[in-house]
Order: structure tokens, then sequence, then C-alpha cells
């Protein structure tokens, strides 16, 4: 009752009374809707005054010497920690890199580095780690096959701005090699102390973190490190997200992964994509004998016989050059699986403290985009730190923190999260509007021009727009209704019916990714 009063006042207020009734009802759920929305946004935004006003109120009751003031601990030395801390120790800080494990990591993850991220990590000054990785193999772009149809279709990356007859390259290797060039090249820094323990925990003081406590390997005594800022980059198994944030982790899928040996490539120096069914799997040569095989097993668990899984299920739907060396790799070599995890871009607000790479905001591999991520971020953090001399000065660390979150949207993370989450929605199609979405996706491709331009130049994380993202994402939905539709002949009404049903799928797979986004816009 005292609502409708309201809306009658503010209706009679805002709105030219010659209005028909039912324009007036309109225009005015236009105005509130607006209204919601600005309230909602103040709300937010004086919350997050106090909260920011309350943050630095706090200072540590143990301040740090003058001498201190450019001291960091960086703990895990994985693609973020390395790479940061040989940044940071160029821009004269004094770091503290503690890694775990020196020993050269045998992993299935980040072993595509896409252009975009070959590019940063030049920028960085880093880019004889590529040089320095035994047989790393140039890749120039992907071959999509359709296992339903047996088509393929050809995705090279774009060509070079300033030089259009050279085209932009990746680089496949063994994740083990990258890691140890990357290391390399922080050891070799004067200013990079590498210490090889766990950290345990983060030292807190009056709500400001101030160091860590950690065991050296093959000793049992744990020891204290302080300096004024803590770069947390502990990896997607993160052991300290719980503490500086409370997003939560999904699992959508596995990648279970063998190696392929002298498995021929269909396209020279070319990534594989295979759309089968049930799943997406993923290839590319990372040494010049081995081919990494990356097979997408859409569950929380893995199938108790995942060598008899792989036999059954995927060997039949791969195309005949990679079925032999498959069926070999499955036989022969070791299995190894690792969760897809999607975790989106979270907020850590504590004085001290940065949460970087994996344990601060994951997507799904398929589209190779993480070290991309964690390079990009590395050198919006360098510049940004450059303008920051004293560590000690948590207000301008927490200003930088702002323009972090939001420049990185625009640069590279909006495009990296959402396309790889989207896609991988698709190319894992699992209901009738998802697998029209995927079919229409290929179809897409097919027509070449812009509709591949565009896509492979946010995928290589070249031209990462998301506006750009979302304009393809739409067009390859309206193509999808415009094929049900042609498909459908005479029989035009259950076209629309399909159509509308699977726009309505491409909206609920896209909307919610943008909200995850959009959030965090500071
Ligand atoms: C299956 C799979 C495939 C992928 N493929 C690709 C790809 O082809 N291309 C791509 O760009 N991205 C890929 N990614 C993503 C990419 O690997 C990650 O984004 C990237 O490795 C994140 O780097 P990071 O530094 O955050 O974590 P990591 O590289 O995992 O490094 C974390 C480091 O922290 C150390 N550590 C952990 N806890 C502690 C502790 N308590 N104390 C001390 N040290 C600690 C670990 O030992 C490790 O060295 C893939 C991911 C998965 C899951």
């Amino acid at each position: 009752m005292v609502l409708e009063v309201i809306f009658h006042k503010m209706r009679s207020f805002f709105l030219p009374k010659d209005l028909h009734p039912l324009s007036t009802d309109f225009s005015m759920l236009t105005y509130l809707i607006l209204l919601s929305m600005v309230i909602y946004y103040l709300i937010s935004k004086g919350k997050s005054w106090i909260s920011k006003f309350m943050r630095l109120s706090k200072q540590p009751t143990q301040h740090f010497a003058d001498e201190d003031k450019d001291r960091v601990i960086v703990v895990g030395s994985g693609i973020l920690g390395s790479s940061i801390a040989t940044v940071l120790a160029r821009d004269g800080r004094q770091v503290t890199l503690v890694e775990r494990d020196l020993k050269e990591p045998d992993r299935i993850i980040g072993e595509l580095l896409q252009p975009g991220g070959c590019n940063v990590l030049k920028k960085l000054g880093l880019g004889d780690c590529l040089e320095t990785t035994d047989e790393a193999q140039t890749t120039t772009g992907y071959l999509i096959h359709d296992w339903k149809t047996g088509a393929s279709v050809h995705i090279p990356y774009p060509t070079d701005n300033n030089n259009p007859s050279t085209q932009q390259e990746g680089k496949a290797f063994r994740h083990g090699k990258f890691i140890s060039s990357l290391r390399t090249a922080a050891m070799n820094e004067a200013n990079i102390k590498v210490v090889e323990g766990t950290v345990q925990n983060l030292i807190e003081d009056n709500d400001v973190v101030t160091g860590v406590r950690y065991k050296e390997r093959g000793n049992d005594e744990s020891k204290d490190l302080h300096a004024p800022l803590v770069i947390v980059a502990d990896g997607g198994f993160s052991k300290f997200r719980k503490q500086l944030h409370d997003d939560k982790v999904t699992v959508s899928s596995h990648f279970v992964g063998c190696i392929m040996k002298n498995c021929p490539q269909a396209k020279s120096q070319h990534a594989e994509l295979v759309l089968s069914d049930p799943n997406p799997v993923l290839i590319y040569k990372i040494s010049d004998e081995e081919t990494r095989v990356l097979v997408d097993v859409r569950s929380q668990t893995l199938p108790k016989n995942i060598k008899e899984y792989l036999l059954e299920k995927t060997l039949p739907t791969l195309p005949e050059h990679i079925a032999g060396p498959f069926e070999d790799g499955v036989i022969n070599e070791r299995i190894r699986s690792m969760p897809c995890k999607f975790l989106p871009p979270s907020t850590v607000r504590k004085s001290g403290v940065l949460m970087l790479g994996d344990a601060f905001n994951m997507r799904h591999p398929l589209t190779g985009g993480g070290m991309s991520v964690a390079f990009n971020d590395v050198a919006i953090w360098r510049d940004l730190l450059q303008s920051i001399p004293d560590l000690r000065d948590y207000r301008q660390l927490d200003d930088a923190y702002t323009v972090f979150q939001n420049k990185r949207k625009l640069s590279h993370s909006f495009v990296v999260n959402v396309l790889a989450q989207a896609l991988y929605e698709l190319f894992s199609a699992d209901d009738e509007h998802l697998s029209r979405l995927r079919d229409a996706c290929f179809e897409y491709f097919k027509l070449g021009g812009s509709c591949v331009d565009g896509p492979v130049g946010l995928l290589s994380v070249l031209t990462p727009n998301p506006f750009l993202l979302v304009g393809h994402f739409f067009a390859v939905a309206l193509y999808s209704m415009w094929l049900i539709i042609k498909k459908s002949g005479y029989k035009i009404h259950i076209g629309l019916y399909k159509a509308t049903g699977t726009f309505i799928k491409a909206c609920q797979v896209l909307f919610p990714l943008l909200w995850t986004e959009i959030r965090t816009i500071a």
C-alpha cells in the first residue's frame, strides 16, 4: 500500500501527464530499475569506502625500518612467482623467493604459451626463457577437427601489425623445462635470495600481513621472514586462498594426458583440437619427438579404469594420423590427470599482501590462456610498483590494487576467463542447445575472414577486447538460430521454437560469466 502511494507520487513527479497509462508504467519501471541500480551502486561504494577506511587505519605494531622498504617475499616459484620475482629484483627490490620444491616439475599443465603471452614475456625482459627452453616448438595456429562430420577448419594466428608478412607465434614446451628457465633467470639476479622451503603460514600483525613462516627443505625448524609486501603465488591448489578470500573454486572436468611419441602433425607447427564426443581433445607438439595429448573428461571424479576409458571412448573419435600414436601413448606411457578449475577473479583486500596467479583467478585450460594471464598481470604490477618507492605505503598499494583489478579486465583477463569458460561449455556440449551452438561455432569458423580473425585474436591474447568477445559470441548464437530455421524448412514454427531455446541457452552461458567479471570492477 505504502509502496503503491510512493510509486504514484513518483510517477506524477517524473512523467508528463499526457502519456498513455501503459507507457507511463513502462517508463516508471525503467526509472525504478535505474534508481535501484544507483542505490545499489551507492551502497556498495559506501561499503567499500568504509572497509577501505577500516583497513588503512590499521598499521602493524612492529614498524618496518627504512632499509626494509624494498623488501618483498614471493611465495611459490612457478609461472607467476618466478617472473614477478625477477622483474621486481631488476627494479631494485630485495626479493626472497620461497619455493617448496626446486626440482624440475613434471606436470601436464602450462605447456602452450599463446602469442600474446610470448609478446608480454619479451616485454618483461624474459623472452630469453623461451629460447633457452630445450626444444620449445613454434606454433602458428590451430586446426580444429569436427569428429561428427570429419571436416577440419584452419585457424591461423594473426600476422604482426607492424610487419604484415610475419605471423605471430606461440610456443609449446615441456612445462618443467620452461619453469626451470624462469627459475634460472630469477636465480641469476643478485637481488633475489631463493629459499627451498614450504611456507606454512602468513604472519599477521594487527590485520596486516607482515611476513611468512616457513620450513626449509630437510629441516624441521620453522623460521620467520618479514617484509612489507608478501606476494602469494602458490598456484591452483593454494593453501592460503581461504585465508584471503572466500570465492569458491569449482571443478568442471579433468584433463587426462599422456605423451605421444613421433605423432605426425596434420599441419606443421599447428596445435590440433578435436571436437570429439563426448569431450574435446587437445594436441600439441612439445618437443622434437613428443606430442602432448589432453583429453577432457567431464566429471568431478575420474573413471576407475582410465586407460580403458581412453581406448574405448576417445580413440574411435580421433583422426587417423593421431589414432595410432594415441593408442601407443595410452598403453605405454604414464597417464596423468589434473582438475580443470574455475575461480573468478577474487578480491583480496588485506594490507601487506597480494595474491596472484592461479591462487587468485583460474579458468578452464582448453584455450591455454593461464600463463598469458599470469605474465600480463606481472606486467601491470611491475608498472604499478615502479611508482611506489616505499612498500610500507599501504594506501598507495591499496589504490594500485584497484587500478590493477580494472586494468587487467580490459587488457586481457576478462577475455581469457570468459572465452575459456564459454568455449568449454560449447565444445563439451551436454544438451541439444549446446550441441547446436557448438556446430554453429564450427560453421562460423568455416566462413573465414573476420569470423576467424576476430576469435583467434581473442584466443591468442593479441586483441583481447571484451566487446569483441561479446560481439562474436552473439554472432555465433544468431548464426546458430539462422541455421536451425533454415534447416526446419516448412516447419518454421518448430525451427523458431528451437532457435529461441538455443538463443536463451547462449544467454544462460554468457551472462553469469559476464557477471563474475563485472562484479569485481572497482
Ligand atoms: C591441465 C592444465 C593445463 C594447462 N595448460 C595450459 C596451457 O597450455 N597454457 C597456459 O597458458 N596455461 C595452461 N594452464 C594454466 C597454467 O598452468 C596456470 O595458469 C599457471 O601455471 C599458473 O601459474 P602460478 O604461478 O599461479 O602457479 P604454478 O605455476 O602452479 O606455481 C605455484 C608454485 O608454488 C609452489 N608452492 C605451492 N605451495 C607452496 C608453499 N606452501 N610454499 C612454497 N611454495 C609453494 C609450487 O611448488 C609451485 O612451484 C593449464 C592448467 C591446467 C590445470
